[in-house]
């Protein structure tokens, strides 16, 4: 999440403008951390989760877990963390997994594009499935008994009148398809509610919901006995799932980004707003930040701070190249 920080050596105890310390990106980086003082250049930390950043003063504060563990200083920090990540930080209950408790809080402005912008969630459902034996067939048909089962289909599904054995969430998908020709692993897509619901249910309940879907759209050919009918019996059997669960995962508490009602443009660029912000919170021209008005204590990069690309991978990639470019300025 913190794309790129440094603490210069030496550093004076009061000051850090320009004016009186050297704060080059082309001095040596380094970690300054009170159980690592000297990383050695170019370090990259995992696993690290920041639970309180603190930006009233120059350096900023990072502590990661209880106050007893590492605590980071850095001249700037660029913020990636998700848009949901930010909304349970803006809660009130700022114990909330996942969430970060800024000292001071995030200004006003700020707070209220996070609270306006959309952040939903869709997940992907993986099924691996098995051709059930196909079943006897009466008089001359071992030709077709004895046949390789058929691919799974590419299956697009539309819920029309009764399908009450099929539950409410597994409606909400659209297709269950192979993830490329001929392969027995498929792959459904869920979003909102439906996705949220997914997430919170045990694998052998998904499974039973799996296995009404494809009895309904696709029953093996009927047994014939006696040269009649003898009902639908399933061709396809899930041997396992595998799903994402990014509602629930504490690192992301959703998937990406929309523009709700209620909110725009604007609280997308408010959202890029680097802190503390210029004298016109929320509309800062860049020209001011640039010129290093502001010490850029914390930065925001990814997708959700991008105008015009939110929600995409490409944002997330043009927003980091965005504040790198910002800090460099900073130091021009
Ligand atoms: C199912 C699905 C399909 C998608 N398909 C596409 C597509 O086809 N094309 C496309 O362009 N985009 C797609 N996207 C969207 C794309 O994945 C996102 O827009 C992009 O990943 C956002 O990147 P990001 O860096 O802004 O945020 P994230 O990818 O959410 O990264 C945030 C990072 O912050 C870390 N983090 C969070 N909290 C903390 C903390 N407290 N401490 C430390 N680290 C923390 C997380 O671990 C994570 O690594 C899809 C998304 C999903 C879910």
């Amino acid at each position: 999440m913190i794309s790129a920080t440094w603490t210069s050596r030496p550093r004076a105890s009061t000051a850090t403008s320009p004016a009186t310390t050297s704060r080059s990106p082309a001095d040596t980086p380094a970690w300054s951390s009170t159980s690592s003082p000297r990383s050695p250049p170019g370090t990259v930390r995992l696993g690290l989760g920041p639970r309180r950043l603190e930006w009233g003063e120059t350096p900023v504060r990072l502590h990661f877990g209880d106050e007893a563990t590492t605590t980071l200083t850095a001249d700037h920090v660029i913020l990636t963390v998700s848009l949901g990540v930010l909304k349970a930080s803006i809660d009130e209950d700022v114990s909330a997994t996942g969430a970060i408790a800024f000292d001071p809080p995030l200004p006003e402005f700020k707070r209220e594009a996070v609270a306006r912008l959309g952040f939903g969630v869709v997940d992907k459902l993986f099924v691996e499935v098995e051709a059930v034996e196909t079943p006897e067939l009466d008089g001359g048909d071992e030709q077709l008994a004895s046949a390789a089962p058929p691919a799974f289909p590419f299956l697009h599904m539309a819920f029309l009148g009764d399908a009450a054995k099929i539950p409410w969430w597994m409606r909400g998908t659209e297709s269950v398809c192979p993830v490329h020709a001929g392969s027995t692993v498929a792959l459904a897509w869920f979003a909102g509610r439906e996705a949220t619901h997914l997430e919170s249910l045990p694998d052998d309940e998904v499974i039973r919901a799996l296995h009404s879907t494809l009895e309904s759209f696709l029953p093996a050919p009927p047994r014939r006995c006696s040269g009649a009918a003898a009902g639908a019996t399933p061709r396809w059997r899930v041997k396992r799932i595998k799903r994402s669960g990014w509602a629930t995962d504490p690192l992301f508490l959703g998937s990406y980004s929309y523009v709700a009602v209620g909110s725009s443009g604007e609280d997308l660029d408010r959202m890029a707003e680097p802190l503390p912000s210029g004298p016109e919170a929320g509309g800062t021209p860049l020209s001011v930040l640039f010129a290093g008005g502001t010490p850029l204590s914390v930065l925001f990069a990814g997708e959700a701070t991008h105008r015009t690309h939110y929600s995409t991978t490409h944002a997330a990639y043009l927003s980091g190249v965005r504040e790198a470019d910002r800090l460099l300025h900073h130091y021009r």
